[in-house]
Formats: structure tokens, C-alpha cells, sequence
């Protein structure tokens, strides 16, 4: 499976009127990969997976996905030719149960089985949703509401995955089960770009990653290459 680039940005920028959120980045994801992007607060991590999906407007840069020019497209024609995101804060709908979670994510799918076959397959991945499936959404354990937010992403059979803080406010405990379901939905193919605070974990499950800074790649290289870096024992990983 780990081939060429699936996702290739150029000079991608982003600004919220005079704020320069994303300035030129470059950003290479191969298939079977986990690409992470790191960086403080406000760095522009989530701007960037937002200009990606088209829920942010792109001030410049090309966004190539499965060797097609997406620039220009539409979200809903972003998620059809095969990138969905998670959003940070998993944006579930508390009032509506698990399975209506599910099914809406279903609406705008990639064209590979039907909503029912994606949704039967959600349920042997996820066996806790199963058992929640009629709950209302709001119930569920903040854990619980991230692995539905990732399930409902996956309901529209998705060729790359981006993924905007998955751990953001869980236990740690959680924290590592909803990792160790991320490295098992690369083995079953999926390719993720994953923006993260847990800069740790994230390098252990990852193939490479980027730091981004004020809105800039100021880093990147393998994951290992990065564990290793000075920069990255001295800023983030306590040495
Ligand atoms: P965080 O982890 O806090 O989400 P981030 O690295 O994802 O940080 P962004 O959320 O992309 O960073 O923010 C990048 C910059 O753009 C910040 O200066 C932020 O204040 C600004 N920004 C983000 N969204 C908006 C918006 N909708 N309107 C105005 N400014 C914004």
C-alpha cells in the first residue's frame, strides 16, 4: 500500500482577514501513512485541515489528492472524491442517537458499498458503538464520542483521513486506546494526517511529520528523525 503521495499541497495559505493563519506550506502524504502536523496553539494546524476539506477558504496554493487538482472543489466534492475530516471537539449531535450519528455521515459517501454495508462494517470496528447504537450521542464517554466521531468520518469510506486533536481533554488511559485505533485503521489501509498536542505519542505511531510555527513548516522528516531532533526533545518532549 505505501506508494506515491496521495495528498500534495503547494503553497497553501490561509488568512482570516489581516491574520495569516497558514503561510505556504508544502505537506506530502503517501498512502498507508500517519503524517502528523505538531505545533503550539494557534500554529494554524486546524486552519490547514480545514483549507484541505474546504471549510476554510485557500488565499493560495494547490491542493492535489489521488493525482487530481481539488483546489477548487466544493467540501461535499472533497468528501466524495475520498478526504473527510474530524473536527476538533468531534462536533457529534448529542440529541440525535449513535446510529442517526452515523447514518449523516453516510449522506455524502465515497461510492464504495452501501450506507448500510459502511454502517455494518462501523459496527464490528467499533463494538461500543454497537452496544450504544440507540443511545443518544450526548450520553456516551468522551472516549466514546470520539471513536463515534472517527466512525462517522469512516461512514463516508474515506481514501484519507484527517483528524483534528483526537485526544483533546480525555484521560490518558483513552487517550492511548483511541491511538492504538488509529494505528489499526492504517493497518486496514487508511491513510491519516493527524494533528496533534500529544507530540509523544503521536511520533510513535507515526510514519513522519511536520511542525508548524506561526503558520510555517519550521520542521520535518521521518518520525524518527523528529523523536531525535533537538528541537523537538528541547520544545516538546522534555529533555
Ligand atoms: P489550535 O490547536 O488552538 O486549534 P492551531 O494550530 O490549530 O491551534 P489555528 O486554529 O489554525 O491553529 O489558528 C491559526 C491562527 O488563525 C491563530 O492565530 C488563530 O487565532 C487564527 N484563527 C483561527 N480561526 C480563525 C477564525 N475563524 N477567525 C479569525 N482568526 C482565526
Amino acid at each position: 500500500v505505501k506508494d506515491g503521495p496521495l495528498l500534495l499541497v503547494k503553497g497553501l495559505r490561509v488568512s482570516y482577514g489581516p491574520v495569516e493563519a497558514v503561510r505556504n506550506i508544502d505537506l506530502q502524504v503517501n498512502k498507508g501513512q500517519i503524517v502528523t502536523l505538531l505545533g503550539a496553539n494557534g500554529a494554524g494546524k486546524s486552519s490547514t485541515l480545514n483549507a484541505l476539506v474546504g471549510l476554510a477558504a485557500k488565499k493560495g496554493g494547490t491542493v492535489t489528492f489521488n493525482n487530481q487538482d481539488i483546489t477548487a472543489l466544493s467540501t461535499e466534492q472533497i468528501v466524495r472524491q475520498g478526504m473527510t475530516l474530524t473536527p476538533e471537539g468531534r462536533r457529534i449531535f448529542p440529541n440525535l442517537t449513535v446510529d442517526e450519528n452515523l447514518l449523516l455521515g453516510g449522506a455524502m459517501h465515497a461510492g464504495r458499498g452501501s450506507p448500510a454495508e459502511v454502517r455494518a462494517e462501523m459496527l464490528e470496528r467499533f463494538p461500543i458503538l454497537k452496544e450504544r447504537l440507540h443511545q443518544k450521542a450526548g450520553s456516551l464517554s468522551g472516549g466514546e464520542q470520539q471513536m463515534l466521531a472517527i466512525a462517522r468520518s469512516l461512514m463516508s469510506s474515506p481514501d484519507l483521513l484527517l483528524l483534528d486533536e483526537p485526544s483533546l481533554g480525555l484521560a490518558p488511559q483513552i487517550v492511548d486506546q483511541i491511538f492504538e485505533m488509529i494505528e489499526r485503521l492504517r493497518e486496514q489501509g487508511l491513510t491519516i494526517l493527524l494533528v496533534e498536542q500529544n507530540v509523544s505519542l503521536s511520533l510513535e505511531i507515526a510514519d513522519a511529520g511536520y511542525v508548524l510555527a506561526n503558520g510555517a513548516v519550521v520542521l520535518s522528516g521521518t518520525a524518527a528523525q523528529l523523536r531525535h531532533s533537538d528541537e523537538i526533545q528541547g520544545a516538546y518532549l522534555g529533555a
